[in-house]
């Protein structure tokens, strides 16, 4: 099974969730969002594909990362493959987060057609930074995410419990916004 991409896999992160981490930027986004800062990754035909086991390699290999983050682009286009990844890196120890244009709500949608794979891959994520990029809620003071719309949501226990569960510790302003 191939993978999208929009560039090469990064290592060391300290900006897309907590400690070092390994970044799958995956190519094609469908949410247009007005100041987007990764325009090139809009296409769903550009970037190149990468066969999944590369990746998963790669993860079995890691050093020194304490998760994955899967971002782009928005990965929720590529499920499927990427349940695959986010699956092996729990496997390894490693915390997965994840970015997307959708809100927790609309990946919960059950008339969508990629509904069993958003499914399966949320049910594989720690943690989702999830919603546009609003240029008018831009905030550079904010962690992890681009405007404080932006949400940090506990996955597993919103599942769990049928409701929006933020994680506090890393959202460090204008909370009542954001929920
Ligand atoms: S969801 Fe992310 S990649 Fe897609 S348009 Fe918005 S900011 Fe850009």
């Amino acid at each position: 099974m191939k993978l999208r991409l929009a560039s090469p896999t990064t290592f060391d992160s300290i900006v897309d969730g907590p400690g070092l981490r390994m970044v799958i930027w995956t190519q094609g986004c469908i949410h247009n969002c007005t100041g987007c800062h990764n325009p090139q990754t809009h296409s769903l035909n550009s970037g190149y594909k990468i066969d999944v086991n590369e990746i998963i390699d790669i993860i079995r290999n890691l050093k020194l990362q304490k998760g994955i983050t899967l971002s782009g682009g928005e990965p929720f286009l590529q499920s499927e493959v990427l349940e695959l990844i986010a699956k092996e890196a729990k496997r390894n120890k490693l915390d997965v987060w994840a970015y997307t244009g959708f809100t927790f709500e609309e990946l919960l949608e059950p008339e969508n057609k990629d509904h069993n794979d958003r499914i399966k891959l949320l049910n594989q994520i720690d943690v989702l930074v999830d919603g546009k990029f609003e240029l008018s809620k831009r905030d550079i003071s904010l962690k992890f995410r681009g405007s404080y719309n932006q949400r940090i949501i506990d996955v597993q226990r919103s599942l769990k419990e049928n409701d929006i569960i933020l994680k506090y510790e890393y959202m460090n302003k204008v909370l009542s916004i954001a929920k």
